[in-house]
């Protein structure tokens, strides 16, 4: 039976290890660093919203749209995941056209992106229900996941399926091999490092940077989500509601801050996030203004924006069959299913001569 350890705990290695453990001829071995419970400024995913709005245009739509029907199965069908339906609601500024949240954003602010057959209920808002700073909008079903209970909720599913999890720091990704819970050399190393991959020996993609995303959480309820294609208050800033499933508070967003490593908030930030939040939203606070807001703490992730895009693709390194999965931006949870389903496509490749053997 092939040995596969998954370098990384964040949204894409449990999900990636999930899928591999489906396979009863794959034996999989977590290992990492952070594990869901931690929140540490080097591990992305319990930061994270995390919503559906796509960002991918056409062409590299695969990952996106593969991975709207099992969120959609889970917001169904699956209450103790922690994801649930909402509303979404986007407003389109013609002036963040050329700005970094307007090219972030490109599909998500089109009149015909590819994801309107994707979603339910896609449909464009008729411009006499638009607030007056917005040139066009539109609206859809999506979901939002409260990431304090998913990421367990992948852990337990791998459990289930005989996935062993370990902690490890490593200095270079080919030292994955000998970490196999079975104690022989692992066939393939998946390596889900997100942002540290920047940094991990034999990897060193110093093309991946963070994408500095500064929040709010409170307890307040939108009712809806709210996204804004940019703000008034510098290039790199957002303007975005969302409010996570089964008790998860609302999350108040925030920066989009290229090439900045700052873990701790900044105070000044977080309250151009509560301004803007309740004039997006003024039934957040029933018209109170952010003194009606109710915190539960402000915090920052760092999204791991590849520049080249997400690299999904196997590599030997030494003597090491090295299958990548990281670099997922600010869409890591609404990729999630189609890259592991990538990265395992590769994984099986890897294996096939092997299983001819
Ligand atoms: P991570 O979660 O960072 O996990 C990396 C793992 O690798 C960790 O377990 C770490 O310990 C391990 N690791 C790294 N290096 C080593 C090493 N040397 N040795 C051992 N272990 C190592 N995405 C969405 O889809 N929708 C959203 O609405 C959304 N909102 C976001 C809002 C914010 C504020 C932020 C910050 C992000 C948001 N994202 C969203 C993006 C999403 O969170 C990321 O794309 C995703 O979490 C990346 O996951 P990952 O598993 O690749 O990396």
């Amino acid at each position: 039976m092939p040995n596969i350890v998954v370098v990384g705990a964040g949204v894409s290695g449990l999900t990636t290890a999930l899928l591999l453990s489906k396979d009863p001829e794959y034996k999989v071995t977590i290992v990492a660093k952070h594990m869901p419970g931690d929140y540490d400024i080097e591990y992305t995913s319990p930061w994270a919203g995390a919503n559906y709005l796509p960002v991918s245009n056409k062409a590299g739509s695969r990952w996106e749209k593969n991975t709207w029907p099992e969120l959609d199965r889970l917001a169904k069908n699956v209450p103790e995941a922690g994801i649930h339906f909402q509303d979404a609601i986007i407003y389109n500024r013609k002036k963040d056209f050329d700005a970094t949240t307007g090219q972030w954003f490109n599909e998500l602010l089109s009149a015909t992106p590819w994801f309107r057959s994707t979603v339910p209920n896609f449909r464009l808002i008729p411009s006499s229900d638009l607030p007056s700073f917005a040139d066009s909008g539109s609206c859809f079903t999506s979901i939002c996941i409260n990431t304090a209970i998913y990421l367990p909720y992948l852990v337990s599913q791998c459990l289930v399926n005989g996935v062993v999890l370990k902690r490890e720091v490593l200095t270079h990704i080919s030292d994955a091999a000998s970490m196999h819970h079975s104690g022989s050399k692992a066939d393939v190393v998946v390596n889900c490092t997100g942002l540290l991959a920047s940094r991990l020996g034999g990897v060193m993609d110093k093309s991946v940077i963070p994408a500095r995303g500064q929040i709010v959480v409170v307890r307040n309820t939108p009712g809806a989500m709210f996204t804004v294609s940019g703000t008034d208050d510098g290039e790199d800033e957002v303007s975005y509601i969302m409010q996570r499933a089964a008790g998860g508070g609302t999350v108040l967003g925030g920066t989009y801050q290229k090439g900045n490593w700052e873990s701790q908030p900044c105070p000044n930030t977080a309250v151009r996030i509560m301004k803007r939040a309740v004039e997006l939203c003024p039934a957040l606070t029933n018209g109170k203004g952010i003194e009606g807001l109710s915190v539960i703490r402000h915090g920052v992730g760092l999204r791991p924006l590849r520049k080249k895009g997400v690299r999904i693709e196997s590599e030997k390194i030494g003597d090491v069959m090295v299958v990548h999965n990281y670099g997922h931006g600010g869409w890591g949870y609404q990729g999630s299913y189609g890259c592991a389903e990538g990265a395992k496509e590769l994984v099986d490749e890897a294996l096939k001569p092997r299983a001819k053997l």
